[in-house]
């Protein structure tokens, strides 16, 4: 990747964390009546990040890590976050849909399963874990999509019959429609669309204050998928989080700049695997979206995110290189 191109983005998180608004000015406004009552988060102080797990994926790592030790067994993790910001609450991903706990053979197909066979309780889907946090799909502010990825949307049709506004990059909505209209399952399942026309989706072109107040921002980071966005957070305990979804599949990605094993453009992945690598650096805490080891020594929902304990493994990584 070009320098120009890296210093460009870094200007761009640069903005980001100086709390700059979008120029789309998509964001809602805090509720006045919620900001009046006592509130268990201040929003200028931050939000809180709840973190969840749905289910796992049995693969490979060569779909992870692209040419990387071929025909290793891995499990991996689904995972997805809710946010609270004040009184109100997001959702960033969906985990997959439901029929993934029932017949995934035929929910996703024999081609996708055999490289990504889910293994998913019913009671991993979205709206039954929601629970755990006394939530339910409709009392969301906001849903932020990485990508349409079957198992980061797979859970969308839980907003049947709400207005929550549904976020994605108008990029991945264009890709999504072209999946719904070819009728093949790729890591697009036609299946988890169909409820599409009946949902709030709200198409964004680039960075997007969801809040407005600079606490959580979603931006592009392209490569992964055309349209695929990562989160950008700033935490009620002041620590900066980025939920970078499938950006970032793992550390080791990142760490040896490794493309993920799936990639719409193999050097634009890397590109933000780069960004990420500075943002770590510089003490941004990045998190991947399925790397086994990394929720492994996380505790979930109704638990907080809490800092990462690999972080001295990670510099100790760079200083090597
Ligand atoms: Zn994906």
């Amino acid at each position: 990747m070009s320098n120009e191109i890296s210093r460009r983005n870094i200007l761009r998180f640069a903005a980001i964390g100086a709390g700059v608004a979008s120029a789309g000015a998509l964001g809602f406004v805090p509720n006045a009546q919620a900001k009046k009552k006592k509130s268990a988060t201040d929003p200028a102080k931050g939000v809180k990040a709840y973190p969840f797990v749905c289910g796992i994926l049995k693969t490979q790592t060569q779909y992870m890590l692209k040419d990387t030790r071929i025909g290793t067994p891995m499990n991996i993790p689904v995972t997805f976050f809710i946010l609270r910001h004040g009184d109100e609450w997001m959702a960033f991903d969906t985990g997959n849909n439901a029929m993934c706990a029932k017949d995934p053979v035929g929910y996703w197909g024999e081609a996708v399963t055999g490289a990504y066979y889910p293994v998913m309780q019913d009671y991993e889907e979205f709206k039954v874990q929601l629970k755990k946090l006394g939530l339910s799909p409709q009392k969301l502010k906001a849903v932020v999509l990485s990508h349409g990825h079957l198992d980061h949307a797979g859970a969308i049709d839980n907003f049947k019959g709400t207005d929550v506004p549904i976020y994605l990059q108008a990029k991945e909505i264009e890709t999504i429609k072209n999946a719904i209209a070819s009728g093949k399952k790729t890591a697009y399942i036609p299946d988890d669309f169909k409820v599409m026309s009946e949902l709030n989706v709200k198409p964004l072109n680039g960075i997007f204050d969801v809040f407005g107040d600079g606490t959580v921002i979603a931006f592009p980071t392209p490569g992964h998928t055309e349209g695929h966005q990562s989160l950008a957070v700033r935490a009620y305990d002041g620590k900066r989080l980025i939920l970078c979804a499938d950006a970032m599949y793992t550390l080791e990605n990142m760490i040896d700049a490794i493309p993920p094993g799936l990639a719409w453009d193999v050097p634009r992945a890397v590109e933000a695997l780069t960004i990420f690598k500075v943002l770590s650096m510089t003490g941004t805490e990045v998190v991947p979206s399925h790397d086994p080891e990394f929720w492994k020594a996380k505790k979930l929902a109704p638990d907080l995110f809490a800092k990462a304990n690999y972080k001295d493994e990670i510099l100790t990584a760079y200083a090597a290189v």
